[in-house]
């Protein structure tokens, strides 16, 4: 075929466009953060993207490549936006890290990304003390901190301090120009089994991403709004705010490590703040924090909820006791992470309150960019009736194609189309909305946070009285789920639920270690010989863990 082409400008969609864009057009507009020690910083954009050229500068003279790995290890502030901003834009791939893991997955993860520079919050230094010495491929430790708050004595031997490294700089620095498909940027997540994978965002991607969701129907952002994302920038991109918060120039609020709900119901009001961001066990903290002392919100107009299912309960106070509108949203790391939000569409507005409120509740329908389907056990595609539940499936220009340093692809033919499987389980009803009712993934998801199942059972099944393990994520109040280990014992040996739980520490984090343990006489098996973990869940529906 002779097509005729368009005659439009080529310009790679590239990450250094968002902060000029925010620099020259938003350039009074501020960004806010929470440090450390308590003290709140405040610049614009139009010093943020100088620091940001200031930093691309400095990783050059620090001796870093384009494709070099710049790795964080950094609470949500001003110093982590440059980093977002200046190293990707420079060409090199921010990897930001979460630091809740455990440090020998955090090891992991860093010789895996083979990360050159690894920048990090004072409060990382005694974690970074401990493993610096597995760092292989790290040539500069970066304080993310002023000269006057460097550690006097400390084990690392290259430590260097932020400010005096972007101080130095004089930020004559043009961005450079490059291919839009160039890696920007490195998320890992626990896998069900082995090592953490990393997906591997690009500058395309992530543009793309960022207009998608300031849409209207996605997080509805605008230069006149006050954002605040609680979802930390470690996790997912903090779901991708910076970027879009630079896009439409709205004003930014950092929270740092101040993630209780006092420190943030104060933050919204002294700041204004009219859109936030992150899990339902953090709006569960700010909601008990305002019952408890009778407060209301003077600016907050939408909270947006993702990361795990959002409590009808919790839903519904906030829109009707405080006035704030609540976002359900859907999505993962492999998605960039957003995928679909609960909104309503033409015409359901005018539906009574309990029809809207069924609606609001899903996990919603698909923003422009992601396809869906739910497939049966059969692999053949299941209708959209809001009853049958199958295996979610999707496929959209930023969803992961491959995993980091896997030559495998993780992706399945349907139709003759290649789709990312979610591992999640969902329905779809006819108005397209989605709502997921369990999960294939032998993951339990504790505050927004992922729990291996099987890497408990493997510690578990190492001790001496136990002849089978089995944990699952039972139902919690606080933190959606929390994990439950179930245990058949030896013949002939006895150990108590304390014994059991104490022989996790020191072998995982204290917060993944299961709430309690539950002894039975059998674990329901496959025919293959698997654990039948959904009959498990089932058996185990109504318990009632003792930290509920
Ligand atoms: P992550 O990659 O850590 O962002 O986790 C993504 C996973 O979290 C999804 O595959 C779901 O299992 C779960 N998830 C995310 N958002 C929701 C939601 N709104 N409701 C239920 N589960 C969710």
């Amino acid at each position: 075929m002779n097509a005729l082409m368009g005659r439009m400008m080529q310009m790679p969609l590239l990450i250094s466009a968002l902060i000029t864009h925010a620099a020259r057009h938003h350039a009074e507009t501020e960004i806010v953060s929470r440090l450390e020690d308590g003290r709140t910083h405040r610049y614009t954009y139009r010093d943020a993207e100088l620091r940001s050229r200031q930093l691309a500068q400095a990783l050059g003279r620090l001796g870093t490549e384009p494709g070099d790995r710049i790795a964080t290890l950094a609470w949500n502030g001003h110093r982590h936006f440059e980093i977002y901003f200046g190293a990707s834009g420079s060409g090199r791939v921010c990897h930001t890290i979460n630091p809740r893991l455990f440090p020998e997955q955090i090891t992991w993860i860093v010789n895996h990304a083979q990360d050159r520079v690894l920048c990090f919050d004072l409060s990382f230094l005694p974690l970074i003390e401990k493993i610096a010495p597995q760092l292989a491929s790290v040539r500069h430790f970066v304080a993310l901190c002023e000269r006057a708050q460097m550690p006097g004595q400390t084990t690392l031997a290259n430590l260097q301090c932020y400010e005096d490294l972007v101080g130095a700089e004089d930020g004559h620095y043009a961005w450079p120009s490059f291919d839009e498909n160039t890696a920007s940027g490195i998320c890992y997540t626990s896998g069900t089994t082995g090592n953490p994978k990393g997906a591997v965002y690009s500058h395309r991607s992530t543009l793309l991403h960022a207009l998608a969701a300031s849409l209207p129907d996605t997080l509805n952002l605008s230069a006149q709004d006050t954002i605040l994302p609680v979802v930390p920038m470690y996790h997912v991109n903090a779901w991708g705010i910076p970027y879009s918060a630079a896009l439409v120039g709205c004003k930014l609020v950092l929270p740092g490590p101040h993630l209780d709900g006092q420190s943030l119901y104060e933050l919204f009001e002294a700041e204004g703040v009219t859109m936030a961001a992150g899990v339902p066990t953090v709006w569960l903290a700010v909601l008990g924090h305002i019952q408890d002392k009778k407060l209301k919100f003077s600016t907050l107009q939408r909270l947006v909820f993702g990361g795990s299912a959002a409590p009808p309960s919790m839903m519904k106070t906030f829109q009707r006791d405080y006035g704030v509108d609540v976002i359900h949203c859907w999505g993962m790391t492999e998605m960039s992470p957003l995928g679909t939000f609960a909104r309503l569409k033409n015409g359901q507005s005018a539906l009574g309150e309990e029809s809207q409120r069924r609606i609001l509740q899903k996990q919603g329908r698909a923003i422009f960019g992601v396809d869906m389907a739910i497939l049966g056990d059969d692999g053949q595609p299941l209708p959209w009736d809001g009853e049958q539940s199958g295996n979610l499936i999707v496929r959209g220009p930023w969803v992961i194609a491959q995993y980091f340093g896997h030559d495998d692809s993780p992706l399945i033919d349907v139709g003759g189309q290649r789709w990312f499987p979610t591992g999640d389980v969902a329905t779809i009803d006819v108005y397209g909305g989605m709502q997921i009712t369990d999960r294939s993934k032998d993951v339990i998801k504790s505050g927004g946070e992922w729990i291996s199942s099987i890497e408990l059972e493997n510690i578990a099944m190492a001790h001496p009285a136990v002849h089978e393990a089995a944990v699952i994520g039972c139902k919690h109040p606080k933190w959606d789920e929390r994990p439950l280990l179930v245990v058949v014992k030896k013949p002939g040996t006895e150990v108590t639920r304390e014994a059991l739980l104490d022989f996790f520490n020191g072998q995982i984090a204290k917060w993944q270690i299961p709430d309690d343990v539950a002894f039975v006489d059998e674990i329901p098996h496959t025919a293959t010989g698997k654990i039948q973990k959904l009959t498990l869940r089932k058996q185990f529906a109504d318990y009632r863990l003792p930290t509920a």
